[in-house]
């Protein structure tokens, strides 16, 4: 289905905005026009819920969440960056294998079972876009998707 990525990104936003801790911040830095890519919603309303309810299950009291997205290249580019507890440099790319789980001791008790990235990353290639995460420990962590996007399609609607 045809979705403005713009449109998609912010009402998943919201819905987290409206039951989210009040002391974790929100901030989007959302493009004004709207970006039109053929997905499917429901799978990647499962991605982007999995990476959200990550960033705020590890972050901080009164710590901040950035989102932003823009398109650049034949793509378009969705990042999600926390201020939480981050995650060493050596286990970045293990997050998004299956049951995979920094710390067993530190993430039992936040529940989960260590597939989220998993699927994501297997749907977010599956869409033909790439996933993948940069963080400093102890600062934050951030998650970067990019899916293919052709800049021509949406003016012939408009
Ligand atoms: P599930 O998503 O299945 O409920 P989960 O959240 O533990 O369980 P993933 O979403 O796949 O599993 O994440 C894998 C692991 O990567 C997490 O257990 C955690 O150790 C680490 N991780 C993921 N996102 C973050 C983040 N924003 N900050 C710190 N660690 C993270
Ligand atoms: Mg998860």
């Amino acid at each position: 289905e045809w979705v403005d990525f713009t449109d998609f990104l912010s009402r998943i936003i919201d819905r987290f905005e409206m039951t989210k801790r009040e002391n974790v911040r929100f901030t989007r830095i959302l493009p004004r026009k709207s970006l039109f890519v053929e997905i499917d919603g429901d799978k990647m309303t499962q991605v982007i819920d999995n990476i959200i309810s990550n960033a705020l299950k590890y972050s901080p009291e009164g710590g901040e969440v950035i989102f932003t997205l823009f398109e650049e290249n034949g793509k378009i580019t969705v990042s999600i960056k926390d201020e939480g507890i981050g995650i060493p440099k050596e286990n970045l790319e293990k997050i998004f294998d299956r049951f995979y789980r920094v710390d067993k001791a530190r993430t039992r008790k936040l529940g989960g079972t260590g597939l989220g990235l998993a699927i994501a990353k297997e749907m977010v290639n599956a869409h033909g876009g790439n996933i993948w995460a940069t963080s400093e420990e102890g600062k934050g962590t951030q998650i970067i998707l990019t899916l293919p996007y052709e800049p021509s399609e949406e003016g012939e609607w408009s």
